[in-house]
């Protein structure tokens, strides 16, 4: 049941590209392009050794930079400031995220494997960064990304979350994997048409605004019945 799964939730934690924007945007294929650009350059090798490369650590550890950083000692911040420097116009606020954002009872958090500055940028743009209490940022996990369980597990230490009463957007499933094994409530957000949800989906919907709005009509139904 929807309710069983929501009720009580005290937290929300969002990922940000892709989760509280659509992918139509383009914003990461923009970022896409650039890693390549930054792999080609900084080890000199063609752009399509480069974008192999760029794939291949992607896969293995979760974020391209991971495989750089323990592979060729690249630097974070230069990586994050190249491949975040793309162009954000066609981000535009919403009223209507914002307002769905503020009626979720309780804290909510963003948990991304990109860097503060840019998680800002994006948040500004779409105008609802002062929802959030914080952002939870890849240098905050050491460069530790997800899917690793270490990144979560530093989620919830700094937050003292409890996994039983925090719910998790995102729109890459993987990343829903461990901590619905943990208890979170788990939604994947996601425009692809599939029957069946893997079992540590609980919801799928296609963009947030769908989510938010079937949530805080299930909470309100709650509310009554309690009083
Ligand atoms: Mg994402």
């Amino acid at each position: 049941m929807l309710s069983s799964k929501l009720k009580g939730r005290t937290t929300w934690i969002f990922d940000l590209d892709n989760t509280l924007y659509s992918s139509s945007i383009g914003i990461f294929n923009q970022i896409d392009l650039k890693m390549k650009k930054f792999i080609s350059i900084k080890l000199k090798i063609s752009e399509d050794d480069s974008f192999k490369l760029q794939k291949k650590y992607y896969k293995k550890y979760g974020t391209t930079l991971y495989g750089l950083m323990r592979n060729y000692n690249i630097d974070p911040d230069e990586f994050c400031n190249y491949v975040h420097n793309v162009n954000f116009n066609k981000l535009s606020k919403s009223k209507i995220l914002k307002d769905r954002l503020r009626s979720l009872p309780g804290e909510k958090i963003i948990y991304t494997n990109a860097n503060y500055t840019y998680a800002e940028k994006v948040l500004n743009k779409l105008g609802i960064k002062e929802v959030f209490l914080d952002i939870f940022d890849i240098k905050k996990t050491g460069y530790i990304p997800k899917p690793m369980k270490k990144s979560l597990n530093q989620l919830i230490k700094k937050y003292k979350l409890n996994p039983g009463k925090t719910v998790y957007f995102e729109d890459l499933k993987k990343n829903l994997k461990y901590s619905s094994s943990i208890g979170f409530t788990t939604i994947h957000i996601s425009n692809e048409s599939i029957d069946e949800l893997d079992s540590y989906i609980d919801f799928r919907f296609k963009t947030i605004i769908n989510a938010l709005d079937v949530i805080i009509k299930v909470l309100k139904i709650e509310e009554k019945n309690e009083h």
